[in-house]
């Protein structure tokens, strides 16, 4: 908080508003099988990753229960992800799930970290520069850091305004939408900057047949009546905390429906929320400027942020076998 940026990396590293400041940094980062000084960890300006996309990411969190005990939310789950998001872009990932998980655990003892954000990322290295990046080496780096509520402490308790973006979601025969692949996100990096722009929190995008799809880094609810619609995982991320929200749904007795729904079946709708790691829960106050339901946080939406904030923080018997203890 009391953080006075001196260079101008700093400086300009903190003007992106709620996103990573560089206060937040920690220590080390893993990289390539070695932890290394957060200020070291750095790649050449050749890597085919960073000319065309070619890499594969995870978001995790880390939570702290009551005693103060670290605990990695879903790791397996996340990890298993990874790999399958390397298989769909042919990254052969040098080391295995086992190995990265422990490298996890490992970098948030070392950085002395609880609660966290966790980025690990795969891509393609410098060598030919061409399209097919041959036998370019595949770089791996783990880097762990507090980072607070994603769309703002605001966005979790009041609920955020949200825009239809004018850019739809990726198709599905053009981008690989199971995987999180780096490349894939300038879809979601041009949603979000003309949201910003347009003065609201977040975008939400069309398929290409003109159904609602999905956030640009969280799938999306609405509830209608006591029933609970979202996206069918079809044309969006098949997102962990998605996979939450069914189950919790499921324990309270909420029905759910994967199916389509339209733009203005969103308009009507009696509250809306979004989930993702980095968003957790986050409900959806507005959207294209039409109130949803009374403009506030509605029944179900808070019971669902209630009981997915309780487990993750280890307090549900039921899902301790989400949370692997640092
Ligand atoms: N959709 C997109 C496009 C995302 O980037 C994310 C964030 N990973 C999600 C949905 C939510 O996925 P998860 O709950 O696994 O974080």
């Amino acid at each position: 908080f009391f953080f006075t940026p001196k260079t101008a990396y700093e400086i300009s590293a903190c003007l992106v508003g709620s996103e990573m400041c560089i206060r937040d940094r920690s220590k080390y980062i893993w990289f390539n099988g070695k932890f290394v000084p957060w200020d070291n960890a750095k790649t050449h300006v050749l890597s085919h990753g960073l000319h065309y996309g070619s890499g594969i990411f995870e978001g995790i969190r880390a939570y702290s229960d009551k005693d103060k005990n670290a605990y990695i939310f879903r790791l397996h789950d996340h990890y298993k992800r990874f790999f399958d998001s390397a298989k769909v872009s042919l990254i052969k990932v040098p080391y295995s799930k086992k190995q990265l998980e422990k490298a996890t655990i490992d970098l948030i003892k070392k950085n002395k970290l609880k609660d966290c954000y966790i980025r690990p990322l795969a891509f393609i290295g410098d060598g030919s520069i061409g399209i097919n990046p041959g036998k370019n080496r595949i770089n791996i780096i783990i880097a762990a850091f507090e980072w607070g509520t994603y769309l703002g402490k605001n966005g979790i308790s009041k609920g955020i305004r949200a825009k239809i973006s004018s850019f739809s979601r990726m198709g599905v025969n053009s981008f690989m939408t199971k995987s999180k692949i780096s490349g894939n996100y300038i879809n979601s990096v041009f949603a979000k900057r003309e949201a910003i722009d347009l003065g609201y929190d977040e975008a939400l995008m069309l398929d290409n047949d003109g159904y609602i799809s999905e956030g640009t880094g969280e799938n999306i609810y609405i509830v209608r009546n006591g029933t609970i619609k979202t996206t069918p995982i079809t044309t969006v991320l098949e997102g962990i905390t998605r996979d939450c929200v069914l189950s919790i749904a499921s324990d309270n007795g909420i029905k759910v429906k994967e199916q389509r729904f339209t733009r203005d079946e969103l308009y009507i709708a009696d509250e809306v929320f979004l989930s993702g790691t980095a968003a957790e829960i986050t409900p959806v106050r507005e959207v294209d400027n039409r109130k949803i339901g009374d403009g506030k946080p509605g029944k179900i939406t808070k019971l669902i942020q209630n009981e997915y904030s309780n487990l993750v923080k280890a307090s549900n018997k039921k899902y301790y076998k989400w949370l692997t203890k640092v």
